[in-house]
């Protein structure tokens, strides 16, 4: 009997647990920081209506930190408080990805069978390199809102190729290429672009509720007498045994406590997993040493991350009388994604999001405080890079276009003022080989240098992706977990 203890019950964290505890030879304890309700029927109505994004500032279910970044702290995670775009990273993705990683294991041909057995893609499931029969349903608005049905007329009217299926398998899925592309009519838009095209987002909803990992994969799973799951409790510390890995120190309330376990598998989120590992010693020396933290081990963590910058134009629009996803249509241009938004999220305003994909520009995060109550400060970095803001205006000059709105000067000051997060942040505990002086982590997730250790989320992905980060990081988590079966 082998016994792990999983960190984290959010999106990686739901998926892993429910793989490893399918085989009765381990026993898995998961703790979780956020609420954690005894069934599926008990979580609150709000959090499964994949129209609403429990985020705002009475959210109860959310991490804050500086920078407007939120994470879902819930069972579930991220994953259950998202806006259900479910898209696979494309094969070019999992190219830069197996190269960072320095194995096959990362390649598109080498994951697309589990792509393919997470999903029951209810339109294309019979589709090459689709599914049918997996845990995740994955479908396609087939009644668009007004909104989302103006941008495609409006895409079209451009000139811009409607694709049917984001989720395709290009037709040689070696080539490195994005799937899916059907050949670019190309008239009417930007010489500069190279655009791809619009298309319907794949959604991870079924009878009107947001499927997140906790509705797919974990409560199904709670009934087994070798997983456990607890909710409330904060991992606040790993304990480390020389450089071996014997559990972790948590935090319930008022009370202290240790878990022991053969293995610690951490699915804290991007930022939440990397400053568990800081807060244990393993983390750049001079900053452990500046907090007074004991050195275990110097490692890169949070010294590389990325995320998708994205610029929200707002404009006047009707209010829209119900919404039912956050977004129905997207169009991919090159390294850049336009997604119209159907709910209005300032009052009497429409807003159209401009994300760049695969900026130049990393990021890095960092402790202030070996204090687990104080949040994380995280730099993304974003516009320091004048490619990043020349791809950002490219970006805007089509929005301008698809809403027919002249925006005037895009200087530098007013990507600025427009500029959000896409909360899409990645990488703090990256893969890649020994002797990478960027990895933490290697090909499975392993962290370097400790046994037993491994970190299984959004944190180890050694690229940035091209498409919103949650198909990508349950096919992680499902792989891993396989990796780890006895
Ligand atoms: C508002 C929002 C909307 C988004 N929309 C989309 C979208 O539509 N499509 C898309 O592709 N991506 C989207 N994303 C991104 C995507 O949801 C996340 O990147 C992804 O779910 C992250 O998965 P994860 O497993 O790495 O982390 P998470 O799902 O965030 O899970 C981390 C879990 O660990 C728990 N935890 C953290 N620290 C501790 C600790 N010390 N002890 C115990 N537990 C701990 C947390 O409470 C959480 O449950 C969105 C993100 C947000 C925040």
């Amino acid at each position: 009997m082998t016994s792990t203890l999983v960190v984290g019950a959010g999106s990686a964290g739901c998926v892993l647990a429910a793989r490893l505890s399918a085989d009765p030879a381990h026993t898995v304890r998961v703790l979780e920081a956020g609420p954690v309700w005894a069934s599926a029927v008990e979580m609150p109505a709000h959090l499964l209506d994949p129209g609403h994004l429990p985020v705002g500032p009475d959210s109860g279910v959310v991490w804050r930190y500086p920078g407007n970044i939120v994470r879902g702290k819930l069972i579930g995670g991220s994953g259950a408080i998202n806006g259900s775009y479910f898209v696979r990273p494309t094969a070019a993705d999992f190219a830069a990805w197996s190269a960072a990683a320095d194995s096959a294991r990362w390649s598109f041909d080498a994951v697309l069978p589990l792509l393919a057995e997470l999903e029951s893609d209810r339109d294309f499931g019979s589709a090459p390199g689709h599914g049918a029969r997996g845990p995740i349903p994955v479908q396609r608005t087939a009644d668009p809102a007004p909104v989302s049905r103006e941008f495609a007329d409006r895409c079209a009217a451009l000139g811009f190729a409607e694709i049917a299926d984001l989720n395709a398998v290009p037709a040689s899925s070696t080539a490195g290429g994005d799937p899916g592309r059907p050949p670019d009519t190309g008239a009417g838009r930007p010489a500069s672009l190279g655009a791809d095209g619009f298309g319907r987002v794949p959604l991870a909803v079924a009878g009107g509720r947001r499927a997140g990992p906790a509705l797919t994969h974990l409560y199904s799973a709670l009934t087994r007498p070798n997983l456990d799951v607890t909710g409330g409790t904060t991992v606040t510390r790993l304990l480390l045994r020389g450089s071996r890995v014997i559990g972790a120190e948590w935090a319930r309330g008022r009370e202290r406590g240790t878990t022991f376990a053969d293995r610690v598998i951490v699915c804290a989120g991007a930022i939440e997993s990397a400053a568990l590992l800081i807060r244990s010693g393993i983390g750049p020396e001079s900053q452990l040493r500046s907090l007074g933290i004991p050195v275990v081990l110097p490692a890169p963590v949070g010294a590389w991350c990325t995320d998708h910058p994205e610029i929200g134009i707002e404009y006047r629009g009707p209010v829209p009388e119900s919404t039912t996803v956050a977004l129905e249509y997207v169009l991919e241009l090159d390294d850049l994604e336009l997604r119209p938004y159907t709910p209005m999220f300032t009052p009497g305003l429409r807003r159209l999001g401009v994300a760049l994909m695969s900026p130049e520009a990393t990021g890095e995060l960092t402790l202030g405080s070996a204090d687990p109550a104080v949040p994380a400060r995280i730099d993304q970095g974003y516009l320091r890079s004048a490619r990043d803001r020349d791809r950002l205006r490219a970006g805007i000059d089509v929005a301008a276009q698809v809403l027919g709105l002249p925006l005037g000067t895009v200087d530098d000051t007013w990507l600025r003022t427009y500029l959000g997060t896409s909360q899409h942040l990645s990488g703090t505990c990256r893969m890649g080989p020994v002797g990478d002086p960027r990895a933490v982590v290697d090909e499975c997730g392993r962290v370097h240098g400790i046994e037993g250790l491994t970190v299984a989320d959004l944190s180890v992905v050694p690229v940035p992706l091209h498409r919103g980060p949650q198909a990508a990081v349950v096919l992680l988590a499902a792989l891993i977990a396989d990796l780890y079966a006895v």
